[in-house]
């Protein structure tokens, strides 16, 4: 499998060549250069299969070329070693809980596939470059924490993620280094984006991304939509999914588009409404993001918009029966948090709140699956203002508590990213 790059300037890669450049030379994100087809039969047998079993196949047409296939199933296999339970909240709703990795967020699936491919493709030391909205940072921290051969520098803006999540970022130590930027996260997103269009310091000091932009990051995200459906009862199935960069959505669509039975997606933000604007047929306008209480999805400008356009033949996709739109402000989602637990007694955090309430608009007769993209901990403060009760700390979450916070501050600058790789 090749991949070729959405801006079309520079040349196709193979998925290893891909997983160490992250973003293409010519600004455009890897794209495959076909959608492989899975046999038919793989959907009624995927019912009987365990994650990582269904990871394998579905993933394995896009690495076939670049590694081993038993390499491969062990990579997967290690990867996905956490449960991702389909949980049914009411009924004909499912929460497809996420979190259960190490750090509690669905970006372990991502970060996790990621370091090992990387490791397994790469002869050279290399520095990942990551810039976090909250949860990339400490997934990708923790999916790279001590693998030899690579440093890992992370970008956070500076008061605008939860304290825990500060905590994750900043408590690794070892290989990794935090960089407390003042400035949003559009502002960390852009330094990194410059720093990897800059030749020199790309290869000088091994540059590579970590962002949802990688193809490593982005394509394993699919897995959990195969499992999900072979968990779900056999009815057409709607998924809701809270979105932010539009890494996560898009895999699922890419999924659709090697067969997986999916009726509707529906895309489902914060007031950091771009897309579902869009879909409702205005023009694609990116805009400086806003801050928000489900603050992974605080995106202005995501970045695998210009995927989904990929996804649909590059054409306007807006018009798309099979995705639509939705979102939903702060207030609303404390009270769906609200409403939901007091009702069913199921703890929401708010990003999945906000997956929860779009699938009011799925089409009658479907299933609903949300994703539940983060532990309800990581937003214990939201959670409780909402229901009144404060949720439990899982115990790896709760340990990072106890850690000393260590980060650099620097300002919101490409100059200033660089300044520090430099200084290094
Ligand atoms: C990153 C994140 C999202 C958004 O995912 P995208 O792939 O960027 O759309 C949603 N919820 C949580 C908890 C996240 O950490």
């Amino acid at each position: 499998m090749t991949f070729y790059s959405t801006s079309r300037q520079s040349p196709d890669l193979g998925f290893g060549q891909a997983v160490i450049r992250g973003l293409a030379p010519d600004n455009g994100l890897y794209f495959p250069q076909e959608i492989p087809q899975l046999p038919t039969d793989f959907f009624k047998r995927m019912r009987g299969m365990s994650l990582p079993e269904i990871g394998v196949e579905a993933l394995w047409p896009f690495v076939q070329a670049d590694l081993k296939r038993a390499d491969f199933e062990a990579l997967v296999h290690e990867v996905l070693n956490f449960p991702i339970p389909l949980v049914e909240v009411e009924e004909d709703i499912y929460s497809l809980e996420l979190f259960h990795g190490p750090t509690c967020a669905f970006k372990d699936v991502g970060a996790r596939f990621m370091s090992r491919s990387l490791a397994a493709v790469s002869d050279r030391e290399v520095t990942v470059l990551v810039a976090t909205s909250g949860d990339t940072g400490s997934a990708v921290a923790n999916g790279f924490y001590n693998v030899p051969g690579v440093e890992v520098v992370l970008l956070f803006p500076s008061g605008k993620i939860s304290e825990i999540q500060e905590r994750q970022l900043t408590t690794m130590g070892g290989n990794v280094t935090a960089l407390e930027v003042d400035g949003v996260f559009d502002d960390c997103q852009h330094m990194v984006k410059q720093a990897f269009l800059d030749d020199a310091l790309r290869e000088k000091h091994g540059l590579t991304s970590a962002n949802s932009i990688n193809v490593a990051r982005w394509l394993p995200q699919m897995t959990y939509y195969f499992w999900a459906v072979a968990q779900a009862p056999e009815r057409p199935v709607t998924i809701a999914v809270p979105s932010g960069n539009f890494g996560n959505l898009s895999a699922g669509m890419l999924g659709a588009e090697m067969g997986l039975p999916v009726l509707q997606f529906i895309a489902a933000t914060n007031a950091n409404h771009v897309v579902p604007d869009f879909l409702s047929g205005e023009p694609y306008s990116p805009r400086p993001s806003v801050p928000t209480l489900s603050n992974a999805m605080d995106v202005g400008a995501p970045s695998n918009f210009v995927r989904m356009q990929h996804l649909y033949g590059e054409s306007d996709f807006a018009l798309a029966s099979d995705l639509q739109g939705f979102w939903m402000d702060d207030e609303a989602t404390l009270e769906v948090m609200k409403a939901v637990y007091d009702r069913t007694g199921y703890t929401l955090d708010p990003h999945g709140a906000i997956g929860y309430e779009a699938l009011k608009m799925r089409p009658e007769g479907s299933v609903g699956i949300f994703l539940e993209t983060a532990h309800p901990a990581k937003f214990g403060d939201v959670v409780e203002r909402a229901t009144g009760a404060a949720p439990e700390l899982p115990e790896r979450l709760a340990v990072v508590l106890d850690k000393t916070p260590e980060s650099v501050r620097i300002g919101n600058q490409p100059e200033d990213l660089r300044a520090y790789l430099e200084s290094r």
